[in-house]
């Protein structure tokens, strides 16, 4: 763990107590600082005052909502911002919008996974990409990944995929763009081809990060790539 994200403080904006206080338990144990704010309209003064340096914002919330907190912040800031909702299919809306959020969380969401994202953020925010993507190349020519200086050899489809994700780490790709960008044909192709593609890419990825997750699964959105520690 680097020592900036070990004292990073995050901002829950959340008018469901129980769920702040479950998140907040789980990130303080992580050694973040946590502050919690029930109240839709309190956020953007606080997040100007206090610069908090990742937020865990709810869509519904009292008297201002999510979308647009996120609208008014980004124009003062690029402060990391995930974004949680109750609804699968708002996390189209809300990606069809682009707010410039950094990740979208449905509930229920299991806290541990949330902390794990937390990190990934703050990891590809705070730390330099090209330092980071460092530790995987792609070769075009050869159409071979290498992690740790050690070659992985995938299928041209895998490739495709991979690098997809790979060129704009942090970014939510859906099923569909994939398929699309991945089958220049369009063959009829299901969802759960490209997952069985993905499951097999993360097998051969997993022989040389073993604990790392790098090829995220956003549930009902699609897929995203973050850059290992
Ligand atoms: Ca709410």
């Amino acid at each position: 763990m680097k020592p900036q994200t070990a004292t990073a403080h995050i901002l829950i904006v959340e008018d469901e107590p129980e769920l702040a206080e479950l998140l907040r338990d789980y990130l303080v144990a992580s050694s973040f600082t946590v502050e919690i704010i029930n109240d839709g309209a309190l956020a953007v003064n606080y997040i100007q005052k206090h610069k908090p340096s990742l937020i865990l914002l709810d869509l519904m919330l009292p008297n201002k909502d999510g979308v647009d907190i996120c609208k008014e912040v980004r124009q003062f800031s690029a402060v990391p911002i995930m974004m949680l909702t109750a609804r699968i299919e708002e996390i189209d809306r809300l990606l069809g919008l682009e707010l410039g959020a950094d990740d979208y969380i449905c509930k229920p969401y299991s806290p541990r996974e949330v902390v794990a994202r937390v990190k990934a953020v703050l990891r590809r925010t705070q730390a330099s990409i090209p330092l980071t993507q460092h530790l995987i190349d792609l070769d075009e020519k050869t159409l071979k990944v290498c992690i740790k200086s050690a070659d992985i050899e995938l299928t041209l489809v895998e490739f495709q995929l991979f690098s997809m994700l790979y060129k704009e780490p942090g970014r939510i790709f859906s099923r569909e763009q994939i398929m699309s960008s991945v089958y220049s044909d369009y063959r009829v192709v299901s969802d759960r081809t490209i997952d069985s593609h993905v499951k097999k890419l993360r097998k051969k990825i997993q022989t040389q990060l073993p604990d790392e997750e790098v090829i995220y699964s956003v549930y009902g959105a699609g897929y995203k790539f973050e850059p290992p520690a």
